[in-house]
């Protein structure tokens, strides 16, 4: 095993709870520091708070061993000679990233170090964050020579937080400090060594002994730029394959056929080829925003990230308009809606276009009766409860009565409906399916009038006529 090296995390959201659990699952002693006291006291009696596969596990593990949470951020400075920053970079009104929160730990960390500490920026940040956390420390009266800013952008996706931080694609490390690399490469070297994946406890995944992931060093600036054009590539595939679709819909073609198409080319490959309802989350829509913002300022024509936005907020509308063709008028239609999460596996809400396609059937008068299997409760905070906005406990009570069923969030099980017993229970068999998790062909047999992503409409013989397909 490594020596194990003292790290303090500072944010203990999505990245940094996982992060934190994950150091400490690689031999690391961790502090994992928050501003937010209730979130410092949930995770201190055992409560992960936020839904993600295997974490709940790791914090029972090293709860209180080797991990402790701490609303202490001196504390944990002059503990630990590795302080990674993972707190929010939200989007700010002008599009850029909000970098208070960044800005708010370099001071505070400034103000408690007490020897040579490296500041390890995970949050996604525009290129040139490092060298202002670098000139904040110093202005606070820190020497150069005691402390070095390292870009250690973070990959995880919500859903499979814990597998990605624990088999990564790669590890990137930004840094001109020789010093300061030793440091990550030491934290790393449990993974990039392969000797974390001989354990048998350990988390399976795609990494194994004999294949590790590799540590990328780069520039501090390099590594900063390879977060943001990651997020705006992966955004501008899921834009394209939208656009796709629009143009299969015209032309009566089926956007699943081209996908796979496009897909089997191993240029390009089927990841991130899923036509749908847009992207979300909290990543995507304010990470292109920055990048953007970030070429703009520098005098960089990337209209392009434009145009990805451009797709994304009108892959909403025409889904609104989807609905519309198969009901007509919407006013006092009742409709189950399967899904509000801003993606499968995560209770995350955050830029959900599911919650955002609610609000606009609720303004164009619907009744909405919603279930998901672990968004709910923060659903509620955004979409309040009416007599027109309705939470349901499962699929079967929000499908009762229902006018239609739409399909927002590609959770598994959505995948798995009953489909005899949705016919009997909604009062008209019309499935609208924002994420294409049916067979057309499979849902007319089964009686559903069934409209989905870039595909033809398909409908049993009584309605094709009606619909027009
Ligand atoms: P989050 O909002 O879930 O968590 C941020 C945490 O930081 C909160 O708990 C907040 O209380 C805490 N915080 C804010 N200011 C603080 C301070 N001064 N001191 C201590 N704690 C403070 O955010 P997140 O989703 O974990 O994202 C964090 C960063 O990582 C963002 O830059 C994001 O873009 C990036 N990122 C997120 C993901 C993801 O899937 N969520 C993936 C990769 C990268």
């Amino acid at each position: 095993m490594v020596e194990p090296i003292q790290i303090a995390v500072v944010g203990s959201g999505y990245v940094g709870l996982v992060a934190a659990v994950c150091f400490a699952e690689i031999g690391h002693s961790v502090i994992c520091v928050d501003n937010d006291e209730g979130k410092v006291a949930a995770l201190q009696g055992g409560n992960t708070l936020i839904h993600e596969n295997h974490l709940p596990a790791l914090l029972e593990r090293y709860r209180n061993t080797r991990v402790r949470f701490t609303t202490d951020l001196g504390e944990a400075t002059r503990a630990c000679q590795a302080i990674f920053v993972a707190v929010g970079t939200p989007q700010s009104d002008t599009g850029d990233a909000d970098l208070s929160y960044v800005e708010a730990v370099a001071s505070e960390i400034a103000r408690s170090i007490n020897g040579y500490k490296v500041i390890i920026e995970k949050s996604t940040v525009p290129v040139y964050t490092n060298e202002w956390i670098r000139r904040v420390i110093e202005r606070n009266g820190v020497a150069r020579d005691s402390f070095d800013v390292v870009s250690n952008p973070e990959f995880l996706r919500e859903g499979t937080a814990v597998e990605d931080f624990l088999h990564p694609d790669r590890i990137v490390v930004g840094t001109d400090s020789e010093r300061a690399s030793e440091l990550l490469d030491a934290i790393y070297s449990p993974l990039t060594g392969g000797e974390y994946y001989q354990q048998p406890t350990a988390i399976p995944g795609c990494c194994s002994r004999l294949n590790p992931p590799i540590l990328l060093q780069t520039s501090t600036k390099s590594a900063e730029i390879i977060k943001h054009a990651s997020n705006a590539f992966l955004a501008l595939k899921i834009s394209f394959i939208n656009a796709v679709s629009n143009l299969c819909e015209a032309a009566d073609a089926n956007v699943e056929q081209v996908a796979r198409g496009i897909g089997l080319d191993s240029r390009i490959g089927p990841k991130f080829l899923r036509p749908g309802i847009g992207y979300g989350g909290s990543c995507f829509p304010k990470d292109i925003a920055a990048f953007r913002s970030v070429a703009e300022q520098m005098g960089v024509d990337f209209s392009l990230l434009s145009e990805v936005e451009k797709i994304n907020i009108n892959q909403k509308k025409r889904f609104l308009s989807k609905v519309r063709s198969a009901l007509w008028t919407l006013r006092g239609k009742r409709l189950a809606v399967l899904g509000l999460a801003f993606k499968g596996d995560t209770d995350d809400i955050r830029e959900s276009p599911a919650i955002d396609l609610v609000s606009m059937l609720l303004a164009e008068g619907c009744t909405v009766i919603a279930y998901d299997p672990a968004a709910m409760e923060r659903a509620e905070v955004k979409l309040p409860r009416s007599s027109q906005m309705q939470y349901a406990n499962g699929i079967e009570e929000a499908a009762t009565d229902a006018d239609a069923l739409l399909i927002l969030t590609d959770w598994q099980e959505f995948a798995r409906l009953d489909l005899m017993q949705l016919h009997t229970l909604m009062r008209y068999p019309i499935v609208i399916d924002g994420r294409n998790l049916y067979d057309p062909k499979q849902m007319t047999e089964n009686g559903f009038t069934y409209l989905s992503i870039g595909r033809p409409s398909a409908a049993p013989l009584h309605e094709a006529a009606r619909l027009g397909v």
